[in-house]
């Protein structure tokens, strides 16, 4: 099945109570790890290209050719979409003309008018070629790509003001941070979820920085509206610890432990494990 946007599948997990993940990737093993695993357990699936991943793995183009090679070569049939995380505006242009089918503008560093200007513009390219979405109002807390962010709350009325432009999902801050969650972390602000989910009606909302917040809240989050949920730091732990492991206990030494196609596969079972457990929680197993 070839690439498709991300709007039907977050319209029927708002509908149906359940989240949809985004998995960042950031290479081949990370991309067929995810695709895997939605394939084996049914579930729609959303792959997550930061800005710098995608210079990582060479531009745009190449992350669009590899994931649509996966796609038909192991026959894949869930429902995927490709979706640039934190796009800059320039970014933005450049994933669609790539072949991207959903991203993000992250102009949560931009006055409001200014965001609101920029969001329009992108809304009509996008609904023009059939790409979903994602704006962001409240800028998201911890590091992504080099920006620091102070884990805000979004002013509810300003989500309502980018959520009437026209765009598929809204991430709202709400106290999330990006990376490892600090001691002494406040925990999310449901208050504002719930008076942003009351503002915005229908629209999917996006928890961003889905590493670390506990399973209970997780729950809370999609009960109040949350349909998509970004997760990036938890498959890179789970990627090196169980690299790490492999090397600690020799077996790159052993016999052809070196070649890389054994050297990598206890992380990619790291990952395929983590993607599986956060499918689990987020209910949207069988629902491709
Ligand atoms: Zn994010």
């Amino acid at each position: 099945m070839a690439l498709v946007n991300a709007k039907e599948m977050l319209t029927k997990a708002k509908e149906g109570h359940y989240a949809v993940g985004q998995f960042n990737i950031n290479n081949l093993e990370w991309t067929k790890a995810i695709l895997l695993t939605a394939q084996e357990l049914n579930s729609p699936v959303i792959l997550g290209v930061s800005e710098g991943a995608g210079k990582y793995m060479c531009g745009y183009k190449t992350v669009v050719g590899m994931v649509n090679g996966m796609l038909e070569e192991l026959n894949i049939t869930v429902p995927v979409a490709l979706h640039l995380d934190h796009g800059s505006y320039e970014g933005a242009k450049a994933c669609i003309a790539a072949g991207f089918s959903s991203i993000m503008f992250d102009g949560s560093h931009y006055p409001i008018e200014e965001n609101v200007e920029k969001t329009k513009e992108l809304v009509s390219i996008c609904e023009e070629k059939g790409l979903s979405i994602e704006a962001e109002v409240g800028s998201i807390g911890g590091e992504e790509d080099g920006v620091i962010g102070a884990g805000e709350c979004a002013d509810p009325q300003e989500c309502k003001m980018i959520a009437d432009l026209g765009v598929t999902m809204l991430a709202a801050g709400i106290g999330n941070i990006h990376g490892k969650y600090p001691e002494n972390w406040a925990g999310l602000s449901f208050e504002t979820l719930d008076a942003v989910q009351q503002l915005t009606g229908k629209m999917p909302l996006v928890l961003h920085g889905g590493t670390g917040i506990p399973a209970d809240m997780i729950k809370k989050a999609i009960s109040l509206g949350v349909s998509k949920i970004n997760v990036n730091t938890e498959c890179q732990l789970a990627f090196a610890a169980a690299t790490r492991e492999y090397i600690e206990a020799g077996k790159d030494q052993q016999g052809k432990g070196f070649d890389p196609r054994k050297l990598l596969a206890p992380g990619f079972e790291a990952i395929k494990a983590t993607v599986k457990e956060k499918m689990e929680l987020f209910g949207s197993v069988g629902k491709a």
